[in-house]
């Protein structure tokens, strides 16, 4: 079986948790400040902060904010469920903006038509390893005063005229085992806002800003070392993963026939978190199936809309057509592109693509 998904645990990983445990210091400590200031490197900002999960990094990032009842967030209705989610954790509301079909990313064509005077921040995901439109996203923020949160989750070492993903705006980065990178569970926020940062550090640790005074209301979303220490582990082969899973797409760009292959604009290095073709004239689920028959792993990232998932439409009343967005989760398919692929498994993943597809 050839899987979507494989997360590289080596040795290194080993060794670093096997020292933090016998270390005896295992919760949040000096490992957590390593791994965040490796991070903080890698991504080029100043500031970053160790999470317990990517969906508590942008729980915090938008706390840190100040963002709550009443605020609007304008954000993609094409990505996990955690990037809005997080938005209603705070008290506020998800507002969704049709995405541009070729880069399956917010289209910030539509986004000043959303703006209200209750809009705080515009929340990006930069989708399946590809950067969001920042250049244009960034100057709609600066013209309305907005500020930006980028949902990074998928995108760790991805970059737009060489600058990374998550310091345009504050980023946020889940570490979860089939992302880029790895800390078992766990998630990063980066920021060049010293305050942002501060808010950021006593929001993940119950509003603590000097030892058991509690001025205002946090969480124990803290990283511990054991994570920490897989976490750094992992980022010193951020770069080899992306470049593998970046050689890996361009094999199946060159050699896949009848879909629509993922595209790289000018400036953008895609990480490829997903390898996600568009299968036309409603042969998607077809396709799926006979992959899965021939050992190939598949996914549907993501067969229902945000703004059409039941919680959404039943509970909060949202009633919305995002034509683009829905289209995508009808014919979107991700294929194996990790790192642990062989050669052998590509040509079996094209041969077998191919054939279906000629079979029309
Ligand atoms: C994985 C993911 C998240 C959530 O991260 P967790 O670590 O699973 O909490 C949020 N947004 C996107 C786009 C993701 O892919």
């Amino acid at each position: 079986m050839i899987s979507i998904a494989k997360p590289l645990i080596g040795d290194e990983e080993k060794r670093a948790v096997l020292e933090v445990l016998d270390s005896g210091m295992l919760a949040q400590g000096p490992r957590v400040k390593a791994f965040e200031e490796a991070f903080a490197a890698l991504c080029g900002v100043q500031h970053a902060i160790a999470t317990s999960s990517g969906t508590t990094a942008l729980h915090v990032a938008l706390l840190a904010y100040g963002i709550g009842p009443g605020d609007e967030v304008i954000t993609s209705p094409f990505t996990f469920v955690a990037s809005a989610n997080s938005v209603l954790f705070t008290g506020a509301r998800p507002v969704f903006v049709d995405i541009d079909p070729t880069t399956f990313n917010l289209d910030p064509a539509l986004i000043e038509a959303a703006i209200t005077p209750r809009t705080k921040a515009i929340l990006p995901v930069h989708l399946f390893g590809l950067m969001a439109d920042m250049d244009a996203i960034q100057a709609i923020a600066d013209k309305y005063g907005l500020a930006v949160i980028e949902d990074a989750c998928q995108s760790h070492g991805a970059a737009l005229h060489g600058k990374r993903a998550g310091a345009w705006g504050t980023g946020t980065f889940s570490l979860y085992p089939t992302k880029n990178m790895t800390s078992a569970e766990g998630g990063m926020i980066t920021t060049n806002d010293a305050r942002i940062a501060e808010n950021c550090q006593v929001i993940r640790q119950h509003g603590m800003r000097r030892r058991y005074y509690h001025d205002e209301l946090g969480f124990n979303f803290r990283m511990t070392d054991v994570h920490a220490a897989i976490g750094l582990a992992q980022l010193h082969k951020l770069e080899q993963f992306n470049a593998a899973r970046i050689a890996n797409a361009r094999y199946l760009n060159a050699n896949l026939r009848g879909v629509g292959v993922p595209i790289t604009p000018e400036g953008y290095t895609h990480v490829f978190h997903q390898y996600t073709i568009r299968v036309p004239d409603g042969r998607r689920d077809a396709l799926a199936e006979h992959l899965e028959a021939n050992g190939i792993g598949t996914g549907v990232y993501y067969p229902v809309a945000i703004h059409q998932q039941t919680y959404y439409t039943r509970q909060l009343g949202y009633n919305q057509r995002l034509p683009e967005a829905e289209r995508a989760t009808q014919e979107a398919l991700s294929l194996p592109v990790h790192p642990a692929l062989t050669q052998a498994a590509l040509e079996t993943i094209v041969a077998s693509v191919n054939g279906f597809m000629e079979r029309a």
